[in-house]
């Protein structure tokens, strides 16, 4: 049998996830798990390029992304879910990439560059400016041939393959290259609006709709929602295109028929907003019940999503140990034969 190929990707733990990176990222990962050889990455080292200040709240953030991902449906027996800072090769790997890069390269990323603008960052930390290095050490210590990304992403999956390329050109292993170039996988990544109607639905911007509210909390967070402003009475023919409430239910009401009959009276100005709020509270609650579910399972069991993470990091490890043997090896700094500590 062909081996599967592996594929690499995950967050920052920096708090619950919500409707966007599920339709994002979380509910292709969950597809793409059974295709390939899966690592979903916990990434609380580099949730401190932003959040240094604040590291006594990795502890809970990254059990929840963990509780997120098994809610939604990543199955531990088939995707391995890593928390990075207990791969300490990844950091290594890092250490070594870094002579590889030069500051202009990394100064000028587009990514790099926006985000720094939308943080008002000026004078960045050398972490923050790094930060793809370390992306590519992610991927390449399990050699990731495969990571799914976003436009934005793309940037630094370049940046990758470039330090793979240079890196096995410097330092042939003695049974040829040690890394394969990964490639991304360039998926339609829908961009979820807010319940405000305005911007991407965001934690910070406190527009979201997260996996883990309850039903009053989705209630009242749908009733509040923006939709039509040229709408005043529910008698007038309303806007079904851009209407945030209609992209919702479009993306969660599983009843299609009454989408498209809510979207017809909706035109003719024969629904008012309340009614298709309240169908929306439903539909919304109705996709959100199987996560519920599977997290209340998963959260039954003391101690059951920390040995899942334990597994998967031991697992992650396990790999980063051999590639970063080989690394030393082909970079001759394995001066030593035996471990000295
Ligand atoms: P913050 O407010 O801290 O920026 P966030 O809620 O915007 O948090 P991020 O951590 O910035 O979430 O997002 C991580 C990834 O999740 C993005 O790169 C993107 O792939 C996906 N994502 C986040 N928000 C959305 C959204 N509204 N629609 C689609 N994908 C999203
Ligand atoms: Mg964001």
């Amino acid at each position: 049998m062909e081996r599967k190929k592996r594929l690499l990707t995950g967050d920052r733990p920096t708090g619950p996830l919500h409707l966007g990176h599920y339709v994002g990222s979380l509910a292709n990962r969950v597809k793409l798990q059974y295709e390939y050889d899966s690592f979903i990455l916990i990434a609380d080292v580099q949730a401190l390029t932003t959040n240094f200040d604040q590291p006594e709240r990795l502890a809970q953030d990254v059990r929840q992304v963990a509780s997120d991902y098994l809610a939604v449906g990543i199955d531990p027996e088939v995707a391995t879910i890593v928390v990075q800072s207990m791969v300490p090769e990844i950091a290594e790997l890092t250490v070594f990439y870094s002579m590889l890069v030069t500051v202009n390269t990394l100064r000028h990323n587009p990514t790099i560059k926006t985000e720094a603008a939308q943080r008002g960052y000026t004078d960045l930390t050398y972490g923050f400016l790094g930060y793809p290095v370390s992306q590519a050490a992610d991927i390449t210590v399990v050699k990731a041939e495969l990571v799914p990304v976003g436009e934005d992403q793309l940037p630094h999956i370049e940046l990758c393959r470039k330090i793979v390329r240079r890196f096995n050109e410097l330092y042939p292993g003695p049974r040829g290259p040690v890394f394969p170039e990964p490639q991304a996988l360039l998926g339609e990544v829908p961009v979820l609006v807010g319940i405000d109607g305005k911007h991407k639905m965001s934690k910070s911007l406190g527009n979201a709709i997260f996996l883990i509210d309850d039903p009053e909390t989705v209630a009242q967070k749908v009733m509040k929602m923006y939709t039509d402003p040229t709408r005043i009475r529910a008698t007038d023919p309303g806007h079904v295109e851009g209407n945030p409430v209609f992209i919702y239910h479009d993306l969660f009401n599983k009843n299609k028929d009454e989408v498209e009959e809510l979207k017809e009276r909706y035109r003719a100005g024969r629904v008012g907003d309340v009614e298709v709020k309240k169908r929306l509270i439903r539909a919304l609650n109705e996709f959100l019940e199987p996560i519920r579910e599977r997290r209340a399972y998963y959260m039954a069991k003391p101690g059951l999503i920390d040995e899942i993470l334990m597994a998967g990091t031991r697992r992650a490890r396990e790999i980063a140990r051999e590639t970063l043997a080989e690394v030393r090896e082909a970079m001759k700094i394995n001066y030593f034969p035996v471990p000295v500590a």
